[in-house]
């Protein structure tokens, strides 16, 4: 009969990214002509639409929607992208273990991470672009530029990383953590590392936090390692460039990647290292769709394929350095800058020094003034930084101090300037902002903090003639307005540069000899728990852009304004202590249970109305207490996000924490499928999302 002519239809699993409302969560099943092995891509059809989608490895546990019915009633699988290697096992585990942690579809995670432009392409195209990816370099380790020789402490590094790489696929090395101050040498550690993996004939991913202000960085390898073949990878390449360096990794003909958090799910089958340039930022983490780590993913990837993985960092975050406290990361640390360069010596200026007058005060002291007029003088730079941005705002009282603290949690209420109320984003406390100070009835009680351009201004009527430039996320939205306005600070047509935390990263500003943070307290008393962390890193990172000339360094200064200049921070920061810093931070949230001593999810809901989204996550809560039949996990009441509202639409959102990750984890996977059928009975509810663990709460 003709039919035995045919040859026989197979089963594939495959992931695709079918929409939340769908509710089909795992990969799905088709048909397919071809035996096709896992990880080879497949154009498939959904609904009315066709998509992009991931032959799926056999199931360890559940089976594929589709399961249940017979070969011959499944759609047929479109094409084949054959021209292309299938992903890797590893890769396909570790998208698989990112969509089970950060509770997404393997499917829409496989689909977020991959260049959009596979889709669209055919064998032909794909051919044209293979011939392409052969002019980029041929894989033969190029002789390296010339190089420094290795101080003790990066030679003891190496060391250390040679004797990881030796281990090479049989055990997983213990991931290293690379602390070390600005200027101590870290990337020179990269670079050797990198090249040590290359020789070896591995491919070097490394991640970095945003691409545009990591120039040098890139310069750096671009330098040392010409003639080996590097791409980038990072969401402002166009969806072709994206998906040029997506291929030349994939087909390893790209040794060294260079990329955002995205990057951490390229595929490189001959991975070998993987390098997490400045850990501790926050930008490693994804803040839509997928929230996932990036930094925690280059972890397990690690993990998962056995390799050394570095995370680097003056001032780590505090979730790793807990960690190598216990002995889980490797540390490594370089304490010394190279060539003796000094960190500049830290000036709290006590802002209750200053006399009052009815309560307002200028954001710049005379002190100040004065140090910036003496390098006017003598043809230096200054740098001044706010970081007004991402901080919420609390009630301060200039009078008597007080601020807005809630009367039942140890958190500051925040000021919501909308509806004029001030809110606890712990409990849920709120009330209206009061007319006057309830301390001391100063009516003129402000929010802490201040604009970049209000200072621009002030120092413009201070300091006639100063060369100020200012550099903000609103000055810079034009396309190539950050490197102008850098070029120009290099170049020395400026004297004093504005700026908010942009300004601090990654720039080598040599002729910089002071550096001030203006008015940092917000951040002591932000409603968020890693709001010091981050200002310490902040102000360690600003430091660290002054006095990186050994000339300069004699003379370099880093003012702080502040009006607590006994502040374990502040105090932490005057020695340079990370370490002492890191103690007194731990020990805060050890006792406020918070991480990395505990395990936080967010459970988010949007709705036209409030009581419509507390009444989901309310209804939520009581399905959550059913499965949590041990307790081990505790789920506090719904309050509205920071940004309550967006576009007319209000947020609120409801804490879920537990000691433990696994409990907390369990909870999710139990929890989050039932959420989908109750989110029908919400008629108000636009959308619900979880986060699991959110930067902030
Ligand atoms: P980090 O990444 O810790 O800020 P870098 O690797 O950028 O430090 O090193 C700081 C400066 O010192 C750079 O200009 C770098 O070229 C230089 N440098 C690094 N290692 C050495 C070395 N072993 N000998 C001489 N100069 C070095
Ligand atoms: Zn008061
Ligand atoms: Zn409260």
């Amino acid at each position: 009969a003709p039919s035995q002519l045919l040859p026989p239809l197979q089963r594939l699993r495959v992931a695709v990214d079918a929409p939340q409302h769908s509710g089909l969560t795992g990969p799905l099943d088709y048909a397919s002509e071809q035996a096709l092995a896992p990880g080879s891509l497949v154009r498939v059809p959904l609904g009315r639409r066709e998509l992009l989608g991931v032959v799926w490895p056999a199931a360890r546990e559940d089976a594929a929607t589709g399961a249940e019915f017979p070969l011959q009633d499944l759609r047929p699988v479109t094409a084949a992208l054959d021209a292309l290697p299938p992903l890797s096992a590893h890769w396909c585990s570790l998208v698989e273990f990112a969509a089970l942690y950060y509770q997404r579809s393997v499917g829409e995670l496989a689909a977020a991470v991959l260049p959009p432009q596979l889709r669209e392409l055919e064998p032909k195209q794909l051919q044209l672009r293979l011939k392409k990816l052969d002019k980029l370099a041929l894989p033969v380790p190029a002789e390296p530029a010339a190089r420094p020789e290795l101080s003790p402490a990066q030679a003891e590094a190496l060391a250390q990383l040679d004797e990881l790489l030796a281990q090479n696929g049989t055990q997983s090395p213990q991931p290293l953590l690379l602390y070390g101050v600005t200027g101590s040498g870290k990337t020179e550690v990269y670079l050797r590392a990198a090249e040590h993996a290359l020789a070896a004939g591995r491919q070097v991913l490394v991640l970095v936090p945003e691409i545009n202000l990591t120039p040098q960085l890139e310069a750096r390898f671009a330098e040392r390692f010409a003639g080996t073949a590097m791409v980038s990878l990072h969401s402002g390449l166009t969806p072709a460039q994206r998906l040029r360096n997506w291929l030349a990794a994939h087909f390893g003909r790209a040794q060294l990647v260079l990329g955002t958090r995205l990057a951490v799910f390229a595929s490189m089958p001959k991975l070998g290292l993987i390098v997490v340039d400045e850990e501790h930022d926050p930008s490693y983490k994804q803040q839509d769709g997928a929230r996932y780590s990036a930094r925690d993913l280059a972890v397990y990837r690690a993990h998962l394929e056995k390799l050394p993985v570095i995370l680097g960092s003056a001032t780590p975050s505090l979730e790793s350095w807990h960690r190598a406290e216990e002995g889980r990361y490797r540390r490594l640390s370089m304490p010394q800058r190279i060539g003796g360069g000094a960190l500049p010596k830290v000036r709290l200026f006590d802002m209750n020094s200053l006399p009052r007058n009815k309560g307002v005060t200028t954001a710049l002291s005379k002190p100040l003034i004065e140090a910036l007029r003496q390098r006017l003088e003598r043809g230096e730079q200054s740098l001044m930084f706010l970081n007004r941005r991402g901080y919420a705002p609390v009630l301060h009282c200039l009078e008597c101090g007080w601020k807005s603290e809630c009367p039942h949690c140890s958190a500051f209420r925040v000021f919501h300037k909308l509806d004029r109320t001030l809110r606890c984003h712990h409990c849920g406390f709120t009330e209206r902002v009061p007319p006057a100070c309830p301390g001391c009835g100063n009516p003129d009680i402000a929010p802490l903090g201040r604009g970049t351009e209000k200072l621009e201004e002030q120092l413009a009527e201070a300091l006639p003639g100063a060369r100020v430039a200012r550099i903000d996320a609103d000055s810079t939205k034009l396309k190539g307005s950050l490197e102008a306005q850098l070029g120009a600070v290099h170049a020395g047509e400026v004297d004093i540069l504005v700026g908010t935390q942009m300004v601090t990263k990654g720039h080598d500003f040599r002729r910089i000899t002071l550096v001030a943070a203006v008015n940092p307290d917000g951040a002591l008393f932000s409603s968020d728990f890693r709001a010091p962390e981050r200002l310490f890193a902040l102000l360690m990172q600003a430091a660290g852009r002054a006095g990186r000339d050994a000339e300069a360094a004699a003379r370099s200064e880093m003012w702080v304004q502040t009006w607590h200049p006994q502040h374990a921070l502040y105090q932490a920061l005057t020695t340079h202590d990370f370490e002492r810093f890191a103690r007194s931070q731990l020990e805060e949230r050890l006792s406020a249970g918070l991480p990395p001593f505990a395990h936080l999810a967010l459970l988010r809901a949007e709705a036209r109305t409030a009581e419509a989204a507390k009444a989901f996550l309310q209804a939520a809560a009581a399905v959550a207490a059913e499965l949590d039949g041990a307790g081990q996990v505790l789920l506090y009441a719904p309050v509205p996000m920071q940004v309550a509202r967006v576009a007319n639409i209000e947020r609120l959102q409801m804490l879920v924490e537990s000691e433990s990750r696994v409990a907390l984890q369990r909870l999710l996977a139990a929890w989050l499928p039932a959420l989908g059928a109750l989110k029908r009975e919400h008629k108000g509810l636009i959308r619900w999302a979880v986060d699991v663990d959110p930067l902030a709460i």
